[in-house]
């Protein structure tokens, strides 16, 4: 096990009528604040109408930044940064999913810093300093509301960079807020979810039993909820428990001592910058085909995977039949649960293939369970059409 500091500060407050503990962290954080979100799935939930009131029985005044885009971009974090320097706001309300999240990250850490935001995006500069940042989150995926990352879109330049900026003071995470997430998005998210463990789980580091069995046992319990989810959306408890993974999958939990791996998320960030699909679409069609290409590098891992995970029978295979059966489990699953399973589901070709691999690769070779060149990604990318 490699060395590790394990810190995350973010108060987890979870279940049922849980948003009543709002009032008393906005009396905390200040007077005003600005309450970000996106489209407008918590007008049509109804949740707006409850944040805002329990802000205003708080004393706040509350000012708003809406719209915020899946896969957020720049000009939208720009807005806030502006609208927050001219108002004098103390703290940030995030409503939504993990674009909405991200982009208030982005603002928060925006706001004291003179230089231009997105040079956090671009490694030019490190966040040190954010205004106190909360979240309500309403969609399982990204694990935004309990890490410091953030991922924004520079539309302009078509680059989808993230970059370690705050965490959030507290989240308040009610599994009822999930019950309206539309079925593509409930897949997505958990094709995210699954995403995120795979980049820690398949790594070369020896020894690291807990973080591993924490990682199936995530793995496996999405497993067992994404069809109970997916037949009854308003499920509490199949909510809750994905909701929950989503949390545990990137909070800090699994990578302690591992070395973690995070390529196929920058070929879904160049795919996404370029052609604006939803990340964990992306990331269903993409991780198998990863998977494929690089499994030969440590196979007894893709062996316990499958026996672990997908349950395959090893007796009388050989371990690289086992590795390959746990794969096709994953691209089974994902099939079957309605995700995307090619490129060309979005209408992708091979057009922009080539740029696409250089825009993940742009500080050089990606990933370290196998170290990927862009022309590596470009053969991931074609296998992927
Ligand atoms: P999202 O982009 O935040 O939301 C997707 C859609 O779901 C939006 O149209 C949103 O509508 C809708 N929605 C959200 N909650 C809903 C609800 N309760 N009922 C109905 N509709 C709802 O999705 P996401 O997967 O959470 O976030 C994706 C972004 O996060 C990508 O940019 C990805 O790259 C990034 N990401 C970040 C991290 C991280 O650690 N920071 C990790 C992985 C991925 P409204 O806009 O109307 O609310
Ligand atoms: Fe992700």
């Amino acid at each position: 096990m490699n060395p590790f500091v394990y810190h995350n500060p973010t108060q987890l407050i979870f279940g049922r009528g849980q948003l009543s503990m709002l009032k008393e962290k906005a009396e905390q954080l200040g007077q005003t604040v600005l309450l970000v979100y996106g489209g407008g799935s918590i007008k049509r939930s109804g949740l707006y109408e409850k944040v805002v009131s329990l802000l205003q029985e708080a004393g706040c005044r509350v000012l708003e930044l809406s719209g915020v885009e899946p896969n957020p971009r720049l000009s939208t974090v720009k807005k806030g940064i502006e609208l927050c320097r001219q108002e004098g706001v103390n703290w940030i309300l995030a409503v939504g999913g993990g674009s909405v999240i991200d982009a208030a990250k982005a603002v928060a850490v925006g706001v004291p810093y003179e230089g231009d935001v997105w040079d956090f995006y671009t490694r030019k500069a490190l966040a040190t300093e954010a205004l106190p940042l909360g979240t309500i989150l309403t969609l399982a995926a990204t694990g935004s509301e309990m890490n410091r990352g953030s991922v924004v879109t520079n539309w302009d330049t078509k680059e989808k960079h993230g970059a370690s900026t705050t965490f959030p003071a507290f989240s308040i995470l009610d599994p009822e807020n999930t019950f309206s997430v539309p079925r593509d998005q409930t897949i997505y998210g958990i094709s995210d979810i699954m995403s995120h463990v795979f980049e820690q789980y398949f790594t070369h580091t020896p020894e690291v039993p807990l973080q591993t069995r924490f990682a199936e046992s995530i793995l496996k319990t999405v497993v067992e909820n994404a069809d109970r989810v997916l037949a009854n959306p308003d499920d509490y408890d199949a909510r809750a428990n994905i909701l929950y993974c989503g949390t545990m999958a990137l909070n800090g939990t699994l990578p302690v001592g591992v070395e973690t791996d995070w390529a196929t998320h920058s070929i879904e960030h160049a795919v996404s910058a370029v052609y604006d699909i939803p990340h964990g679409g992306g990331l269903a069609i993409i991780f198998p085909k990863w998977m494929r290409y690089v499994y030969r590098e440590n196979v007894a891992r893709f062996v316990r995977f499958a026996v672990e995970v997908w349950n395959v029978d090893p007796s009388g295979k050989t371990d690289d039949e086992v590795a390959l059966e746990g794969i096709a489990a994953t691209e089974a699953f994902f099939a079957r649960i309605g995700a995307p399973t090619r490129l060309a589901d979005y209408e992708i070709d091979d057009q922009h293939l080539q740029l696409m691999a250089e825009k993940a690769t742009p500080f050089g070779p990606i990933g370290s369970f196998k170290k990927l060149s862009s022309e590596d990604v470009a053969q991931i990318l074609r296998m992927s059409l």
